[in-house]
């Protein structure tokens, strides 16, 4: 079988860990201060912290920004296309949710249907960058500009981007385009520490915070001996180990060529399946490249597609399940005419680093063939 995902390790991490391990000092400390700093030089932001998961700084995101209004009916617009962390963070802070229609065209938020369902109820918009194709963040913007003139406040945004690490819009990477940003590190994603995951502030007070927040709200870098640290914030315990930062240190070198072994494939796929009757592909716009974390396409008869790629040695999935069908999220349902039409016929092939010429050439021609 050809895998959908794989674990991207590099040969010097087992080596790098057990020098961790070994050292006597496993808590947070040098490591995570080494891997926070060169996180902040390849995304070109300073503001960044890191944490044990991106479930968790979704999580401490939306605490931070929208936690303090939680009582008053006030509610986060987000996706159902992705993975439920991104929605388990609302749930978490006990706010409510309201679906945004998906674009068929991307699979992101649909920012039509966004623009008309910001209102001043809204705490804070979530977007995900769904398989690293980066959402039109521009456009989100002159939306924000447009709600803080009728209503006088603007929503904070975060930014999910476990699926965008090395994608880029308008030239810039995602992650430093100023709202709260949160990667995931966890043992499939282009970067891995094992399990890990970053918060990028939108401005060095945030930073300073969160800092605080992920560790019970204490300041560690604050002189015990001579001024005991107060905690004027309870926080949680949300930080990152120097044993997961030193395996997300070795990985960082190779991850820009991960990232580009997933382009080529992805540009490949681009190519020879243009055109095929019943694969219908996503926009590619020229202001943004995706880090192609998966290669979703659209598909007729999907059921028979999948059954014909499990025949060839082909795996394939959906990888997400839409989150407002979910029993838990039925107080939020409402119509999502852009999902309905798409969800049924979205399905990834796999496009990572580990496809090799043959395989994704034996992918393009078992799809060509039809099912
Ligand atoms: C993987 C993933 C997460 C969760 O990341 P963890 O680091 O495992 O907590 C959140 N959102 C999306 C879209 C993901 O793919």
């Amino acid at each position: 079988m050809i895998p959908l995902f794989r674990v991207a390790m590099s040969p010097e991490a087992p080596a790098m860990a057990a020098q961790v391990i070994g050292s006597g000092m496993i808590g947070q400390g040098a490591k995570v201060q080494e891997f926070e700093r060169a996180i902040a030089g390849r995304i070109g932001r300073d503001e960044v912290v890191t944490v044990n998961s991106a479930t968790a700084g979704l999580h401490l995101a939306l605490h931070m920004v929208a936690r303090e209004d939680a009582d008053d009916g006030g509610e986060v617009l987000s996706t159902p296309l992705t993975m439920e962390a991104t929605n388990w963070a609302i749930m978490a802070n006990r706010l409510r949710v309201k679906w945004v229609d998906v674009d068929p065209a991307t699979l992101n938020v649909d920012l039509d249907d966004l623009a008309r369902k910001i209102s001043p109820k809204t705490r804070a918009i979530m977007i995900v960058h769904f398989g690293g194709y980066p959402l039109d963040l521009d456009r989100l913007r002159e939306i924000l500009d447009q709600a803080e003139a009728r209503f006088g406040v603007r929503p904070p945004v975060i930014e999910d981007c476990a699926h965008a690490w090395g994608a880029t819009y308008r030239g810039a990477p995602i992650g430093s385009h100023g709202n709260l940003c949160v990667f995931s590190f966890q043992a499939i994603k282009h970067l891995t520490c094992g399990d890990g995951g970053a918060l990028v502030l939108p401005s060095e007070e945030l930073r300073r915070r969160a800092e605080r927040l992920r560790w019970f709200g204490i300041d560690r870098t604050a002189d015990r001996l001579r001024n005991p640290p107060d905690v004027t914030e309870w926080g949680f315990k949300f930080h990152m180990n120097d044993i997961n930062a030193s395996i997300g240190l070795a990985n960082l070198a190779w991850a820009e060529e991960v990232v580009a072994r997933h382009r080529a494939n992805a540009a490949f796929y681009d190519r020879e399946l243009a055109g095929v009757p019943g694969v219908e592909l996503t926009e590619r716009a020229a202001d943004r490249q995706s880090s192609f974390w998966i290669y979703p396409m659209k598909v007729e008869d999907r059921e028979g597609f999948m059954k014909r790629m499990d025949e060839a040695g082909i795996m394939v999935s959906n990888v997400h399940e839409r989150n407002d069908l979910h029993t838990v999220m039925r107080p939020y349902a409402s119509l999502l005419p852009g999902l309905d039409h798409v969800a049924p016929r979205v399905v990834c092939v796999p496009v990572g680093w580990w496809v090799t010429e043959e395989q994704r050439a034996h992918i393009a021609d078992t799809v060509r063939r039809g099912w």
